[in-house]
């Protein structure tokens, strides 16, 4: 059958496909909608079981863990995992922390608004969104370009303008806006690094993993007050290597 296009039959077709064209979309953007508010309930339900029926209290570090997207730190094939009870890879053989751990590092540091936080090991970036959001200014040390790279576009696209990016080696922390009220290390080193012992303020408090890979290491709270450091240990964790 051969169909003849003239004016008359020509306008309607038109119409039909933006008729189709319209609803598509509205099917579409209805289905992302929906995903997003599954992303949103998994969200709620992780701080729930995970946070507060364990011990965080802070309600600003709940609110953040409950705002934060965590979803969008993962890589996509990960997404439907990212609100487990578990760490997840972010590739290079790297992993972002599981919610509870990111949860109880900050709840340790007790941060506040305005507080100059340095944290080493970004990794995915999500730790670092989790402070920005409280209203920290963060300044966070990568040392490998490929994620550090990942890590500023998510950053960037969620708009956090309080957080500093910088790749390099965190051993040597970020002399020149030491000091810092805490300092957040994300990997685990062999022993406590000397120079970011250094460059915490007076009153400052630092969370760090301390152990060798491959065995159990100690969540360790170091807090600075009369020019002199006190140690306790709170938790047998497992990081990746903080890389010499
Ligand atoms: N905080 C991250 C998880 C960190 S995983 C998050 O929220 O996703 C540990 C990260 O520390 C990795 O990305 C690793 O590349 C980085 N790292 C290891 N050694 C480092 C070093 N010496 N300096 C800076 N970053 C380092």
């Amino acid at each position: 059958m051969k169909i003849k296009l003239n004016r008359n039959t020509f306008i309607p077709i038109v119409r039909l496909s933006i008729l189709l064209l319209f609803v598509l979309f509205l099917s579409s953007s209805g289905k992302f909608n929906r995903v997003i508010q599954d992303f949103e309930k998994l969200r709620k339900q992780m701080v729930q079981e995970q946070l507060k029926n364990r011990d965080i209290k802070s309600k600003i570090v709940l609110d953040a863990m409950e705002n934060v997207p965590r979803h969008l730190f993962v890589p996509k094939e990960l997404q439907h995992l990212a609100y487990y009870d578990s760490p997840l890879p972010i590739g290079l053989d790297q992993t972002i922390s599981q919610p509870y751990i990111v949860a109880f590092m900050t709840e340790c540091l007790a941060p506040k608004k305005g507080m100059k936080i340095l944290e080493i090991g970004t990794g995915s970036g999500y730790q670092a969104a989790i402070l920005a959001y409280i209203g920290c200014e963060v300044y966070t040390i990568e040392l490998i370009p490929e994620l550090a790279d990942r890590a500023e576009k998510i950053l960037n696209e969620l708009k956090f303008n309080n957080i500093h990016l910088r790749c390099g080696n965190g051993y040597e922390g970020w002399h020149e806006e030491a000091p810092f009220d805490a300092i957040i290390v994300t990997a685990a080193p062999e022993k406590m690094p000397e120079k970011l012992m250094e460059q915490l303020s007076e009153n400052g408090k630092m969370i760090v993993p301390v152990g060798r890979v491959n065995s159990i290491q100690s969540l360790k709270l170091i807090t600075k007050s009369g020019g002199r450091t006190r140690e306790r240990d709170l938790l047998s964790v497992r990081f990746v290597p903080m890389v010499k």
